[in-house]
């Protein structure tokens, strides 16, 4: 456990699923969080406080940066947004929409907070997913703009080092998060589901808010002091397990 007492630390997209459970964690620890969100989450615990924030916006994004003090010890770049549809149906707007959210909008805080961010020897933590390595049906511009917060971990990592700012991504495989839920809720044989979700995952199940948040709190602590530039992927082993046809499967 990292201890953050005195650090200010933000958190994109904070009030509920995978960035609420950074926050909780990062406030445990001892922060200072910031929890930028569209909207307000309205049960915060203690240590933290929600400020409105659309990342798309660099008005919205510099208001935030105004709020946050002299210095941001971390930053949890965490919004993001997903949709299905095939290329053929997809519109240009629903593509600049997804990268506008999940790629620069990581970007564009970490500018927006930069001298806040060496103001404070800083650790940036970018959600990026393991669908930035692979990808699921239907998934173009979710997929692309994952694989592009995994290259702009590697560059902002290059960059922002010799400013003392260290930069790493976490991949989140299966999480068990309300987007996730209410996908599953609405199919007709959802107990299979979720048994055959469990059974890709080496691990046996899916995970949970919390199994990311204390990889992000490793990252963005100073045990990681030397870790820069990296994706750790957090999936319970489902991308190193090769998937077989049933006939050849053990499992089956
Ligand atoms: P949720 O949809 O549960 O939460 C995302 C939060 O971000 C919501 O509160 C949402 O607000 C907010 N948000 C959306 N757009 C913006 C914006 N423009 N500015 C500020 N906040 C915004 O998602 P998850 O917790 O499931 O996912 C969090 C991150 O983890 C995402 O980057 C996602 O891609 C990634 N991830 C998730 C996985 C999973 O299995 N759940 C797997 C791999 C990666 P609102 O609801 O009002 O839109």
């Amino acid at each position: 456990m990292s201890d953050f007492t005195g650090i200010t630390a933000v958190v994109t997209g904070g009030a509920q699923g995978i960035g609420r459970a950074i926050a909780d964690r990062l406030a445990a620890d001892g922060a200072d969080v910031v929890v930028g969100d569209l909207r307000d989450p309205t049960d915060l615990g203690p240590n933290q406080r929600w400020v409105h924030l659309d990342v798309t916006s660099e008005e919205s994004v510099a208001a935030l940066a105004a709020e946050c003090g002299d210095a941001v010890g971390v930053l949890v770049n965490n919004a993001g947004i997903m949709f299905e549809a095939s290329i053929a149906d997809q519109t240009v707007e629903q593509w600049d929409t997804a990268m506008a959210v999940n790629l620069r909008g990581p970007w564009l805080m970490t500018k927006a907070l930069l001298p806040r961010l060496t103001a404070d020897g800083g650790a940036v933590v970018n959600i990026g997913s393991i669908e930035g390595i692979g990808s699921n049906p239907l998934h173009t511009a979710y997929s692309a703009s994952k694989g592009g917060v995994h290259g702009l971990t590697a560059a902002m990592a290059v960059d922002l080092g010799p400013m003392g700012v260290r930069c790493n991504a976490v991949a989140p495989g299966w999480i068990d998060t309300a987007l996730n839920r209410e996908y599953i809720d609405r199919l007709p044989n959802r107990d299979q589901a979720v048994a055959e979700l469990g059974r890709l995952h080496p691990v046996g199940h899916i995970g949970d808010p919390a199994d990311v948040a204390s990889v992000v709190a490793f990252l963005a602590g100073p045990d990681a002091r030397f870790v820069s530039g990296q994706v750790v992927v957090v999936d319970g082993a489902r991308t190193s397990k090769l998937s077989l046809p049933p006939s050849l499967s053990p499992e089956a």
